[in-house]
């Protein structure tokens, strides 16, 4: 037989994977720790209706190796890791399927530290943490995601001062598409500083809303791409940036909350080409996991912000380097990452 997980074009060195089955309660999951240099691997937990295993394993190494990057450059003391139940959200989750993946965590004994993902809630983490204390994001200290939307903001503030040489967002146009638990508090921060916003959605309730409160322009979801603006938030979709999107965006930033923002890896290169400035996603959208992480230490709530706005600096630091270096941003995003997990 061939080697299943060696073989996989994700596979990337990872320390351990573990493939934990409990019959009683159904529980089929998949555990990968890419990365623990920095401290215990931590990244959410995903539960999802694959296909086959194999994608189930594609996802969670890929996924995995993600978490180690995002998490070495926003500077937190945490390696990267994430696991995947296989079974659909809606119709297979019970109580004792999420106890038994806390069993399973806990015979790991603290390498790995899971949250909630796509597909999990609080509420799902609350059985793990029946079982296991190395569960995160338990929903004491409410949503992550405003630190999320403070980290886009701080970042795209950086790249306005970078690319743009402005010290102010007053009358920039920002295309933003998606308003959800992101992109909403974003477009609030940039509307308070005096930006323009052209937004786009599939959730009518969330643009009128937007329109209302932040007087924002509303276009289709596919004319988000056309719009004449300055910077391009997406904060919905992965994949949005692809050759075919690229010859119609006409903003000079990419900077938004959205996971996996290059369809491919080519695609960084090309907006640079361009001469679009690309905010890294794992970069800009780290306040979530800061915020997990401080409250899985129990570091003082109030030393959050200050940690999440840290990624404005380190986004410099990328741009600088980017441009020195004749890079494409994410790729000494990614140096930067490796530079702090593999020493
Ligand atoms: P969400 O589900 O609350 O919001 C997504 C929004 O996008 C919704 O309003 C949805 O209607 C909209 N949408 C869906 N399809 C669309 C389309 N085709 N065009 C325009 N809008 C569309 O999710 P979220 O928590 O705001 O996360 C948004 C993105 O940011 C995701 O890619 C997520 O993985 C990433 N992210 C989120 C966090 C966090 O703290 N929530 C952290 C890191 C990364």
């Amino acid at each position: 037989m061939t080697a299943f997980v060696f073989n996989e074009p994700n596979f990337d060195d990872h320390e351990q994977v573990i493939f934990v089955s409990e019959p009683k309660s159904g529980l089929k999951a998949i555990i990968a720790l890419h990365n623990t240099h920095l401290g215990p691997a931590m990244g959410g937990c995903r539960m999802w209706n694959y296909v086959n295993e194999a994608a189930a394993v594609n996802d969670v190494l890929r996924l995995s190796r993600g978490m180690t990057y995002k998490n070495a450059v926003a500077g937190l003391p945490i390696g990267g890791g994430k696991s995947v139940i296989i079974g659909n959200p809606k119709t297979d989750k019970t109580s004792s399927l999420f106890e038994a993946l806390g069993e399973a965590l806990d015979r790991l004994g603290g390498r790995y530290v899971t949250a909630e993902d796509i597909g999990t809630s609080p509420a799902d983490m609350a059985n793990v943490a029946k079982k296991t204390s190395f569960v995160a994001g338990l929903g004491e200290t409410g949503d992550p995601s405003p630190y999320t939307a403070l980290g886009c903001f701080v970042g795209a503030q950086a790249a306005v001062k970078f690319h743009l040489k402005r010290d102010s967002m007053e009358g920039l146009v920002v295309a933003v598409q998606g308003l959800g638990h992101v992109g909403f508090d974003y477009a609030r921060r940039l509307h308070a500083a005096g930006a323009k916003l052209i937004i786009a959605d599939i959730d009518e309730l969330a643009l009128e809303r937007a329109r209302m409160e932040f007087g924002a322009e509303v276009v289709s979801v596919d004319a988000i791409y056309d719009v004449a603006a300055d910077i391009y938030a997406p904060c919905a979709l992965g994949a949005t940036l692809n050759p075919t999107t690229l010859s119609r965006i006409k903003a000079s930033i990419v900077a938004g909350g959205a996971n996996n923002q290059l369809q491919t890896a080519e695609v960084g290169d090309l907006l640079r080409q361009k001469g679009v400035l690309y905010v890294p996603d794992f970069v800009i959208n780290a306040g979530g996991i800061i915020k997990v992480c401080y409250e899985y230490l129990n570091k003082p709530e109030a030393t959050v912000e200050a940690h999440v706005r840290e990624i404005g600096s380190t986004l410099l630091e990328i741009f600088e380097r980017a441009a020195h270096e004749e890079l494409p941003t994410s790729v000494v995003a990614d140096r930067l990452a490796e530079a702090r997990f593999r020493h």
